[in-house]
């Protein structure tokens, strides 16, 4: 026996605790949910310790509900993230299920040539209720954040895990303030599946990055959103091109990228873009992708300069404008970048 062998180094997880329903107790005065700290969450799952790994913990102090992030908070994550990058195996955000789509999007941008995994997790209900699913959500979180073969992380990406499912993150949405399965990727095939084991769909899981982690520091903000109706006025439509600071608008169109032909409404777009506004069609649909000009109501946008979105999420397109405009590209290479798909979070035609 070879007394001399080197012990294996053990697996070093970072937690950051954002806050979100996990991590949240009944004020009995309010009769609302509030934020508690870290340390009652751990002493709520002593299973962590049986894990063998060696788990480090940043939280946030106070904890937030995640309908307060915002890009700069975004930004700080990636910051953390890069911060500890050499020194971790793996990262596991807890984060409010509201708004994880959003800062899983942002920082599948912010963080580029990533080769560890950055595992967002939370819970519908918090840890110390009888039913909650946040004990089993964070475990299995930590063991995908750790999960390597070949000395190589097996999920090299940004990532949700939620109710037995991983999902690319900047393909997710919350679809379901009710149930446990909160989360969805309808334009993409969860990357795993949690059951007796954990089933990695290798194929569908980005290859490692030749190049080293560069971290993005920069996001604007500038971004509106124009939500098409049936009825939708000329001064609503000219309210939000109009939006003091806006430099790019996200279209949210029926079907597969279609809108009202009425002249107005194409005078109004077509004159937005002349000025210099970029105008990204996204689909209200949660399924499915826009194809400029398949009808006769998009045909206009197509020939007007409309970007298509083609089936990115609202959260990743709004994420990915703004961390596109934060960079100084020309007009026609940010239209390119918009169309192109950068960390799959679009299916390119
Ligand atoms: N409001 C909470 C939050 O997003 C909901 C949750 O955590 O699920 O922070």
């Amino acid at each position: 026996m070879n007394s001399t062998r080197k012990k294996a180094a053990p697996t070093r997880i970072l937690i950051i605790y954002t806050g979100g329903t996990v991590g949240m107790v009944m004020d009995d005065a309010t009769g609302a949910l509030k934020p508690i700290g870290f340390k009652e969450i751990r002493d709520n799952i002593p299973e962590i310790v049986k894990l063998g790994y060696e788990v480090e913990v940043h939280a946030f102090n106070p904890p937030m509900d995640s309908s307060d992030m915002h890009p700069e908070v975004w930004i700080e994550l990636a910051g953390i993230i890069e911060k500890n990058y050499h020194d971790h195996d793996g990262f596991v955000i807890l984060h409010g299920s509201d708004t994880m789509a959003f800062t899983a999007s942002a920082l599948s941008f912010l963080l580029e040539n990533l080769s560890k995994p950055v595992v967002l997790t939370g819970s519908q209900l918090p840890i110390g209720e009888i039913r909650t699913d946040a004990k089993e959500n964070i475990i299995t979180a930590l063991e995908i954040a750790a999960a390597r073969k070949a000395g190589k992380a097996l999920v090299p990406e940004v990532c949700i895990y939620f109710d037995y499912q991983l999902f690319r993150g900047n393909r997710s949405k919350k679809y379901n303030a009710e149930k446990f399965e909160a989360f969805y990727s309808m334009n993409y095939p969860p990357l795993a599946e949690a059951g007796i084991t954990i089933k990695y769909q290798r194929q569908y899981i980005l290859k490692h990055p030749e190049e080293a982690l560069k971290v993005h520091r920069k996001m604007d903000p500038a971004v509106s959103v124009l939500k098409i109706f049936p009825g939708i006025t000329p001064a609503t439509v000219e309210a939000v091109l109009a939006t003091p600071g806006t430099r790019a608008v996200i279209m949210e169109t029926f079907g597969s990228g279609n809108a009202t032909t009425a002249a107005w409404f194409i005078a109004s777009l077509r004159a937005a873009i002349k000025k210099g506004l970029i105008i990204v069609d996204i689909t209200q649909c949660d399924g499915g992708a826009v194809e400029l000009g398949r009808y006769e109501t998009s045909r206009h946008l197509k020939e007007m300069g409309v970007v298509s979105g083609h089936d990115m999420t609202f959260e990743t397109a709004l994420a990915k404008l703004m961390w596109l405009l934060a960079q100084k590209h020309s007009k026609a290479r940010l239209r390119e970048l918009l169309e192109t798909s950068l960390r799959g979070e679009l299916t390119n035609a």
